[in-house]
């Protein structure tokens, strides 16, 4: 059997996080599509990476484990993939575990500061309205919609909830270098997501390298073919593995379906190559 050729989404996200198809659909529909690989990276989690390896193996395409982190860095917000880890390592379950436990605390934190001004939110519709996924904002912004508080789950950001909002609490973040420890930790290669033109912002990407950090975004439905050509340009400059995927959730608000954007076949074997000992 010939090798793999055809491009790969490495950027989707599950129920397990804030997306509404199971890791099964995701990995069936690629396959159907004729994708050669996919990753899942849920925020947060590691829950679907077992079902989306076993459902890869049945329709016969490559699942790689993935994951979408947060981090803070100096007040601005950006997001690290990490790849082609062991998704039972038990340090980087462990971190996960007390992510979650923290998602949970900001929630309630959340819904207290609404009940000072009289939404009644009871978490218990919240954590409904979250299924399998892991609760945040989006759960919260439903339940004061249904509830009648806001005209629109939107309006419930930008009144209550969104950044900076009277009723938001700050999300606990790990910093960069935790981040990188724990994905490198557990066999797996770190990659900036989507960074838009902040590559091109002083020595933050020069920062993240030098913290470990592997591989960038390239490809992204955030990025204008300008943007794409930027980052390229800076990977190819640092010896970076270029990856890309749709940032697939739902169809509700896509801003690219699954498979639309993607990564060549190389960069996963170029991710591959990095996890197992880098030949930089
Ligand atoms: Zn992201
Ligand atoms: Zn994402």
């Amino acid at each position: 059997m010939d090798a793999p050729t055809g491009p790969c989404d490495l950027h989707l996200h599950s129920h397990y996080s804030d997306g509404t198809m199971s890791p099964d659909e995701l990995v069936g529909f690629s396959a159907s599509i004729g994708l050669s690989a996919v990753s899942i990276t849920d925020h947060d989690t590691m829950n679907g990476q077992a079902e989306a390896l076993e459902a890869g193996s049945r329709y016969g395409i490559e699942v790689v484990t993935g994951i979408e982190f947060s981090i803070d860095d100096g007040g601005a917000s950006h997001h690290i993939l990490g790849y082609c880890f062991d998704h039972a390592d038990a340090a980087l379950s462990e971190a996960l575990v007390s992510l979650a436990a923290q998602r949970i605390e900001r929630a309630r934190g959340i819904v207290r500061l609404l009940a000072d001004r009289g939404m009644a939110v009871p978490f218990e519709e919240v954590l409904a309205e979250a299924g399998k996924g892991s609760v945040g904002r989006p759960h919260i912004a439903r339940v004061l919609h249904r509830r009648g508080y806001v005209a629109s789950v939107p309006e419930a950001f930008s009144r209550w909830i969104s950044d900076g909002a009277p009723c938001n609490v700050p999300k606990t973040t790990l910093p960069l270098d935790d981040v990188v420890g724990l994905v490198r930790g557990a066999g797996g290669v770190a990659v900036w997501a989507h960074p838009g033109w902040n590559v091109k912002k002083g020595d933050l990407l020069d920062r993240f390298v030098a913290a470990g950090v592997r591989g960038i975004e390239v490809w992204h439905p955030n990025h204008s073919e300008r943007i794409v050509e930027a980052i390229a340009a800076a990977a190819r400059e640092r010896g970076l593995v270029m990856t890309g995927g749709s940032d697939y959730h739902f169809a509700e608000i896509m801003q690219a379906d699954i498979g639309e954007i993607a990564a060549p076949r190389g960069s996963l074997d170029a991710l591959r190559r990095e996890a197992s000992g880098g030949s930089h």
